[in-house]
């Protein structure tokens, strides 16, 4: 199965977002293995906008995720799968988008910032960079300062 869903339709994804244009272009392809467990593998791509931490204008994030899931009915079959399946538990019917959706969301990088974000170059002239005994100390000095005092 192949297909585009539209970044419109995963509210919880766009929440974390600054921009809902967009589709996710999304591969799935269910099977049975070869210990009868029904399998969904999946790939899903999407530009999305995030915003950026440095200068907070939106900066475009290409998001990638990979899926292997095996059909699970209880927490004792997931219990049961082996490693390289994650449990896909169902309990109801399964609506596809939102779990393209979660995995997404589990994609999504924890800071988003511009490759070449010029922000810190806005720093004027005569300001100090942040000096160095700003720092934490380093863990290795307070170790040695340690040993000394046996
Ligand atoms: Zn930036």
């Amino acid at each position: 199965m192949q297909g585009f869903v539209e970044l419109k339709s995963m509210p919880q994804l766009l929440s974390l977002l600054v921009d809902d244009e967009g589709e996710v272009s999304v591969e799935l392809e269910f099977a049975l293995d070869q210990q009868k467990l029904r399998t969904v593998k999946g790939h899903a791509t999407a530009k999305v906008k995030q915003q950026c931490q440095r200068c907070l204008e939106p900066v475009e994030v290409e998001l990638e995720a990979e899926f292997s899931l095996a059909v699970v009915l209880n927490e004792e079959q997931a219990k049961n799968l082996p490693r390289y399946y994650d449990p896909l538990l169902v309990e109801e019917d399964v609506v596809l988008a939102d779990l393209v959706e979660e995995e997404l969301i589990l994609s999504l990088p924890a800071v988003a910032y511009h490759q070449d974000c010029d922000v810190q170059l806005s720093y004027g002239e005569g300001d100090a960079q942040p000096s160095e005994q700003d720092e934490k100390p380093n863990p290795f000095s307070v170790l040695a300062s340690l040993k000394q005092k046996r």
